[in-house]
């Protein structure tokens, strides 16, 4: 270790040898930040909880304005089924309580963990964009990967009816929502973002934490994003047609059924994981060019129905999976 407990006396002695002159505002921060904590590990866990905090909430305010404002319903996807202020602060209580008690008492692990496996945390400067950006790609590759497999368990037995049930409360999500799940499915789906940084810096011993901060603060704008409920012309997808999407996680939510994977499209594809959306996209698409001359109401109603039958599909479809939860039942609901 490049310190010793000495260094909480006088932290400044971690950059005792940096000429300050060279570095960029961020780096003069990130140096400051270090030299008034006076202790690594706290600096870093307590940076990393507030950028958690900050992001999470920060980025979930416009969904809630967007909410609840009329204006945007033409883009909501499940324009019937908006979040109430209860709703959304029963969610932001559920949370905040699980990143409280279970987030900030692991968080002091970080900064020991990520420096056993030789990551760079208090140094600067900084990698450059550079470096930065196929590391953080990689990171999205490998967590996108995870999560389809492990997010695929979860719908399955006792994984489903204890642990992931809690997540699909919201037939139809609300950027609040990306979090609200139990613990262990925190911590397991959690392990998809950590472990490609730590695996990586593993074997290249070049990772600088303020990448891996880069990576999360994504992560959490695709995964907030992605339970938003609303698909805008602007919105990613759209542009990059691989990007999953809010169009793409909604449907699972709504049909309890494919669509496993979080930034990409390409496993769902692959596996065939994603044929209930396809065909049920399609099935929109014939509908409408079916109804060519038909008034903005009849299609809003023909929306309607497309999405009850596979809504009414996705409710068997849980409560199936929720009987397979009964050890060596093989029960089916009708
Ligand atoms: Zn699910
Ligand atoms: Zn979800």
């Amino acid at each position: 270790m490049a310190y010793n407990s000495t260094v909480a006396d006088s932290a400044a002695s971690l950059y005792a040898s940096s000429d300050f002159q060279s570095f960029s505002w961020l780096e003069q921060q990130w140096v400051a930040w270090y030299v008034w904590i006076g202790n690594p590990v706290i600096a870093t866990g307590l940076m990393s909880f507030l950028i958690h905090e900050i992001v999470y909430f920060g980025r979930s305010i416009p969904w809630i304005i967007i909410d609840s404002m009329p204006y945007f319903r033409k883009w909501k996807l499940q324009p019937n089924k908006i979040p109430t202020p209860e709703e959304q602060w029963q969610c932001t209580k559920q949370v905040l309580f699980s990143h409280f008690t279970i987030e900030l008492p692991l968080i002091w692990l970080f900064h020991p963990t990520a420096e056993a496996l030789g990551m760079q945390t208090y140094q600067v400067p900084f990698p450059s964009l550079k470096t930065m950006a196929p590391q953080v790609f990689l990171f999205f590759f490998f967590e996108d990967f995870f999560h389809f497999v492990a997010h695929q368990a979860l719908h399955t037995g006792v994984l489903y009816k204890h642990i992931h049930k809690i997540h699909h409360k919201y037939s139809a999500p609300f950027g609040l929502a990306a979090e609200y799940a139990h613990p262990a499915e925190v911590f397991i789906l959690g392990a998809g973002t950590i472990l490609g940084p730590l695996i990586y810096c593993y074997f290249t011993q070049n990772l600088h934490i303020i990448t891996v901060y880069v990576w999360i603060v994504l992560r959490l704008f695709q995964a907030i994003d992605a339970h938003s409920g609303y698909d805008f012309p602007w919105s990613l997808h759209n542009i990059v047609p691989f990007w999953s999407g809010a169009e793409h996680h909604d449907f699972h939510h709504m049909a309890f059924t494919n669509n496993f994977s979080t930034s990409f499209r390409w496993w769902d594809r692959i596996f065939g994981t994603d044929d209930k959306y396809r065909a049920y996209r399609a099935r929109v698409k014939a509908q409408k060019a079916a109804m060519k001359n038909a008034s903005k109401e009849q299609l809003v109603q023909l929306e309607q129905k497309l999405m009850a039958e596979v809504e009414a599909e996705g409710i068997r479809a849980e409560a199936e999976a929720e009987a397979r939860g009964h050890f060596g039942s093989k029960a089916k609901v009708q």
